[in-house]
């Protein structure tokens, strides 16, 4: 059950739950670490666009929309 991957972010090798890199990566998977201090920020920024304002309570909803 255990899944085994290498960190597109880190290269770091990890073992258990793959992270969407998006939009840090297109493709690849990241490790936890890497998912909380680099991708989470990174989808924040992005869901801060100037043209619309209304976002940003929103921004910590997106951290588990990975299958
Ligand atoms: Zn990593």
């Amino acid at each position: 059950m255990a899944h085994e991957f290498r960190c597109c972010i880190c290269g770091q090798k990890a073992s258990g739950w793959g992270n969407n890199p998006w939009p840090v990566k297109d493709s690849g998977e990241c490790c936890l670490a890497c998912d909380l201090t680099v991708v989470v920020p990174a989808r924040i920024k992005l869901s801060e666009t100037p043209k619309n304002k209304s976002n940003e309570d929103n921004a910590t909803e997106n951290r588990a929309m990975v299958s």
